[in-house]
């Protein structure tokens, strides 16, 4: 009884502690970055939204990731405030809900969806099962009565992708495999502000089972080549090159955790990771690390793997 107390104690303070190193965490915040850059945190607890950003151009704005429907519209809603440029490139740094599902939003807007031709692959992998799912279960997505996820108007395979005008340089850069096979940077070369989609995040954010936990500190390595100031990730609050370094290690330790179980033959879920990159452990630890045991068992990309 006693002990149970106890725990109970413990976790309420897990909890708040938790949630005190998330303090920082301004969901529906918009902050200039650097002059004419501005990244909008998502509500991901309450509303599952991505971050975004919108980069003004001489005559019209660039915002990364289409986010979830009702996200892409709290989104629109804000640059429309910051600018008075319409939206003319929306960027899918990846295939997932919350950062691909309101494409249609935009495109409606007029603007083009835009992303790395391993975006509408992985859309062609995964969908329209995970679309409908999600309809049922989110409001935003059902009201759009759609079958399937409407994939990006348009795809690159080279990378760097660039738009450029008199004012600005914008790169698109593929790096490898990581979060999923069609992770899309964006990056202003002039300004050092790279937007990591959920390759990076700040915080637990790390979704691994369309992943490759073997390949994603390489992917970071090719980030952290760029010259790079401002780290806005896909998820969790903006900040610097730390970013980078930091899922670097999550996933370098992940990896190692995952692989002395594997090679102890204990099980992966029970095995711990250093203080160190505690930033990014959270709720999914255990199946993080299942999905890296798995990988390296069967000695292929978790993403690669049925699930
Ligand atoms: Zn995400
Ligand atoms: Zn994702």
């Amino acid at each position: 009884m006693k002990r149970a107390i106890l725990f109970s104690v413990f976790a309420t303070l897990l909890t708040a502690a938790f949630f005190a190193t998330r303090s920082e965490a301004q969901p529906n915040s918009v902050k200039e970055v650097v002059p004419g850059v501005w990244f909008r945190e998502g509500d991901i607890l309450k509303e599952g939204h991505c971050n975004n950003t919108i980069i003004e151009m001489k005559d019209y704005l660039i915002v990364i990731d289409a986010n979830f429907p009702s996200g892409a519209r709290a989104a629109l809603a804000d640059a429309q405030k910051v600018s008075k440029k319409p939206v003319k490139y929306v960027f899918d740094t990846h295939h997932h809900g919350d950062h691909a599902y309101g494409n249609a939003v935009w495109t409606k807007q007029g603007a083009i969806t835009l992303a790395y031709a391993g975006v509408a692959e992985e859309l062609k992998r995964y969908e329209p099962k995970r679309w409908q799912d999600t309809a049922k279960q989110r409001k935003d997505v059902g009201e759009l009565n759609l079958s399937t996820a409407e994939p990006p108007k348009e795809t690159f395979t080279k990378s760097p992708h660039v738009i450029s005008d008199t004012t600005r340089r914008v790169e698109f850069h593929f790096f490898g495999w990581a979060h999923t096979h069609g992770d899309g940077f964006a990056y202003l070369p002039k300004e050092q502000v790279l937007c990591t989609g959920d390759a990076a995040t700040n915080g637990p954010y790390n979704f691994v089972a369309d992943g490759n936990v073997g390949n994603w500190p390489k992917v970071m390595e090719n980030a952290q080549k760029l010259k790079v100031k401002y780290v806005l990730p896909g998820h969790g609050p903006n900040g610097g090159p730390e970013i980078l370094e930091g899922q670097k290690q999550f996933m370098i330790e992940l990896h190692k955790a995952a692989q002395a179980a594997v090679k102890a033959g204990t099980n992966p879920e029970d095995a711990k990771l250093p203080d160190s990159v505690k930033n990014w452990i959270g709720p999914q630890l255990k199946s993080q690390l299942k999905s890296a045991a798995e990988e390296i068992k069967q000695k292929k990309p978790a993403g690669d793997l049925p699930h």
